[in-house]
C-alpha cells in the first residue's frame, strides 16, 4: 500500500501517541488505546502490528475478562527493545557514560579522565568513550546523548563553555566517524530537567530544575515540553545581575548570580565565614532570582541539584520561603522547592532521556 505524505505523518503521529501512552501509563488494550487518544479500532489495531514486529512493543498475554465480551490482549512497551548510551561530560575532571534501558535503568557504566581541556582532545576522548559503550551494548542502540556545560545551539554545536573555554565546537562530529547513528548533544541543566520529567514515577507536565555547580543552570519544561527559548538560550540565568556593585563577573559584567551561588564561590564564602550565613544568605539570593521566573511561567515545581553539603534541606527551605513571599499569594502556596532525584547519575539520564524523547518521541 502506498501512502502520501500527509498519511505518512499521520501515521507517525498516531504511532507517537501510542508509545508515550504505553511508556507512561502502562500496559493497556487496542480497545483502550483507541478510545483514550480518539483513534479508530482499526488504525490502532495496524499500528500494534507494527510496533510488535519492530520488537517495541511486547504482547503481554490476554487479561482476564472483569465483564461481557472477548479476553482482550495487553500489550506493553518492551523496556530491553533497544539501549541508549549516555555521557556526561559536565564534571572538568572525568567525563562518565553508561548505558541504559528505555525507562533509564543503567546497564552498564565507564568512564575516562580528562587528560586536557582542548576541545580536540575532548573530541577523542568522548568519540572514545561513546565507541566502548556501544560495544558493551547488548541491544540495538537507540543512540547516543551527550550531556555537557555550555550553551548548546540547536545545530548541536558547543557556542561557548566558560569552565572549558570552548567557543563553537562541535563535539559531535568524532563520534559520528565511529558510531553511525543518531547523536544528540544537550546543555547538562536541560538534560538534568528532562530526565526528572522523563524518569520520575509521577511525572510533573511543568517544572524548573536548577543546577548549582562551577555556575547555575537552568532547564524548563512548560506543558511536557523542554523550552529552547530564542537562539536556544533558555536557562542561561547564570549572568543575571543581582547586585549592580557586586564583584567583577568574569562574562564583564559586575555582581552575576554566578558569583553568589555557584558552588566553588559558595564553598569559599563557608570557609571564609565558618559559618552557615553564607549559605542561608546564598538561599536567599537565588529565591529572590527565582520569583520572576515562576511568575512569568507559572510553574511552581522547582527542583535543585547539586552537591549535597550545598543543597541541604534548610538551603531548600530558605529558597522556597523566599520565592514564594515574592509572588502572587495564589500562585505561592503552590510553591514547591525539593532537591532534584537522581543525584550524580542525573545528567546521564538526562542525555538517555534526550534521544528518548528525539527518537521515539516518548518523555
Ligand atoms: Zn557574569
Amino acid at each position: 500500500m502506498t501512502r502520501s505524505l500527509s498519511q505518512e505523518k499521520t501515521r507517525a503521529q498516531n504511532k507517537t501517541v501510542l508509545l508515550q501512552s504505553l511508556f507512561r501509563d502502562g500496559a493497556s488494550t487496542r480497545a483502550e488505546l483507541a478510545r483514550q487518544h480518539g483513534l479508530s479500532p482499526v488504525v490502532v489495531s495496524d499500528l500494534v502490528t507494527e510496533l510488535l514486529v519492530d520488537g517495541i512493543v511486547e504482547d503481554m498475554g490476554v487479561r482476564p475478562n472483569r465483564g461481557a465480551g472477548k479476553p482482550a490482549t495487553l500489550f506493553s512497551l518492551r523496556d530491553s527493545a533497544f539501549q541508549i548510551v549516555a555521557v556526561s561530560i559536565a564534571d572538568e575532571e572525568r567525563f562518565v557514560g553508561v548505558v541504559t534501558n528505555l525507562r533509564g535503568h543503567v546497564l552498564h557504566r565507564a568512564e575516562a579522565e580528562v587528560g586536557t581541556r582542548d576541545a580536540e582532545g575532548a573530541r577523542v576522548l568522548v568519540a572514545d568513550l561513546v565507541a566502548r559503550l556501544v560495544e558493551m551494548a547488548t541491544a540495538p542502540v537507540l543512540g547516543v546523548g551527550i550531556g555537557t556545560q555550555g550553551v548548546v545551539t540547536n545545530e548541536q554545536v558547543v557556542r561557548v563553555s566558560s569552565a572549558f573555554g570552548w567557543s563553537n565546537e562541535s563535539l559531535v562530529d568524532d563520534v559520528r566517524r565511529t558510531y553511525s547513528g543518531p547523536v544528540h548533544l544537550i546543555n547538562d541543566a536541560r538534560a538534568a530537567a528532562l530526565a526528572v520529567h522523563t524518569y520520575r514515577e509521577t511525572p510533573e507536565d511543568s517544572l524548573l530544575l536548577i543546577t548549582l555547580d562551577r555556575g547555575v543552570g537552568a532547564g524548563l519544561i512548560i506543558g511536557g515540553a523542554l523550552v529552547q527559548g530564542t537562539h536556544s538560550l533558555a536557562g542561561e540565568i547564570g549572568h543575571i545581575v543581582i547586585d549592580e556593585n557586586g564583584p567583577r563577573c568574569p562574562c564583564g559584567q559586575n555582581g552575576c548570580l554566578d558569583l553568589v551561588v555557584s558552588v566553588p564561590h559558595l564553598r569559599r564564602r563557608m570557609t571564609e565565614s565558618r559559618s552557615s550565613a553564607a549559605l542561608e544568605s546564598a538561599a536567599r539570593v537565588l529565591g529572590r532570582a527565582l520569583a520572576p521566573m515562576i511568575a512569568v511561567t507559572g510553574v511552581s515545581d522547582i527542583y535543585i541539584a547539586g552537591a549535597v553539603d550545598v543543597v541541604t534541606s534548610s538551603f531548600l527551605h530558605t529558597v522556597r520561603e523566599t520565592a514564594s513571599t515574592r509572588v502572587f499569594g495564589i500562585l505561592a502556596d503552590t510553591v514547591s522547592v525539593s532537591a532534584a532525584p537522581g543525584g550524580e547519575d542525573l545528567v546521564l539520564l538526562g542525555a538517555a532521556a534526550t534521544v528518548l524523547s528525539a527518537e521515539l518521541g516518548v518523555s
